[in-house]
């Protein structure tokens, strides 16, 4: 766990230092409500373990957070009448992630909620796709 000093505000919400609305913990992660939902429901499932992005978590964390997240959904669902979910993991302030401590948001939607989601996709040359690929399998970090 981080030095207290370090401490994110989910950090200290593990700790019990800042209060949440908790769905579901074990020794691994912990559920809690969003304190600004975009939907009635809107969970956050984090690692107790501090890390900043998805890629600094060791496996067993995440293989946790990926063992829990469809039961912890299937039940924020059932309990608040939803239709559907999205589940949103901001990785850098460039993607929107504020809080530097890696958190799944569980975001129930129905029909017409007026949410939205879809981004502006454009079709890509098969042979800008294919460098692209080549460079990522070149790369090793
Ligand atoms: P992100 O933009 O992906 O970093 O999302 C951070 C989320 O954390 C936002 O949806 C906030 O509403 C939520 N949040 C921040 N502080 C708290 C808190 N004390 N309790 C619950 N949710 C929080």
């Amino acid at each position: 766990m981080a030095d207290a000093a370090q401490d994110s505000i989910f950090t200290k919400i593990v700790k019990g230092e800042i209060p949440c609305h908790r769905i579901f913990e074990n020794d691994h992660i912990l559920a809690f409500l969003d304190i600004t939902p975009l939907s009635v429901g809107h969970t956050l499932v984090i690692p107790k373990r501090q890390a900043e992005k998805l890629e600094d978590l060791p496996p067993e964390d995440t293989a946790e957070l990926a063992r829990q997240l469809g039961a912890i959904a299937r039940r924020v669902v059932s309990a608040t009448g939803a239709e559907g979910y999205n589940i949103l993991q901001n990785n850098g302030r460039a993607a929107g992630q504020e809080v530097p401590h890696v958190h799944f948001h569980i975001i129930p939607r129905r029909a017409g909620d007026g949410l939205g989601y879809r981004w502006k996709a454009k079709p890509a040359e098969q042979d800008t796709l294919a460098e692209l690929a080549r460079r990522i399998n070149a790369t090793d970090v």
